[in-house]
């Protein structure tokens, strides 16, 4: 007696960090020595707006500035590879990142220290509360949260990017 074994398919999409598994390769210039790049560490060095601003070179075992390193199959810097990456981005991308995100971040820091000035039973003051709000929160939400909403949200497929 045969038995069948049918496997089962799976349509699950794959992830953003599945789709980097194979990884690809950077060439640090200062050693000339290579390295590969895979999975979550490829797909946020690849996401322009994500904030990265050095990576591993396994070659010498540093940590250097990602303009010194580029891609050995097409021989674009890294930095040129992201900025790239960045200019070619859907727009609603560049919308929530330069406008959506700083804008909620914003409101949300203002009226957070107005409700604590409120509390604190201090005069209205906006010179104060509106510049302090801003500073509050938006710019570490801007740079580090408001980039892995988008990355989980949508999951850009940058890393496929060549
Ligand atoms: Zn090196």
């Amino acid at each position: 007696m045969t038995v069948d074994i049918k496997s089962k398919r799976d349509d699950t999409p794959l992830t953003a960090t599945e789709t980097a598994i194979e990884g690809r390769v950077y060439v640090h210039d200062t050693c000339g020595q290579m390295t590969r790049i895979s999975g979550k560490e490829m797909v946020a060095l690849c996401d322009p707006f994500q904030y990265v601003a050095r990576t591993t070179c396994s070659g010498c075992d540093t940590r250097d500035i990602v303009s010194r390193f580029r891609w050995r199959d097409s021989g674009e810097s890294i930095s040129s590879f992201r900025r790239r990456m960045r200019d070619e981005a859907p727009v609603f991308c560049k919308i929530w990142i330069m406008v959506v995100a700083p804008l909620t971040a914003s409101i949300i820091g203002i009226d957070l220290v107005r409700q604590i000035r409120i509390f604190a039973e201090l005069p209205e003051n906006w010179w104060i509360e509106i510049p302090l709000g801003i500073l509050l929160i938006t710019p570490l939400f801007c740079r580090f949260i408001a980039p892995k909403i988008l990355q989980a949200l949508i999951q850009p497929s940058f890393h496929q990017q060549k």
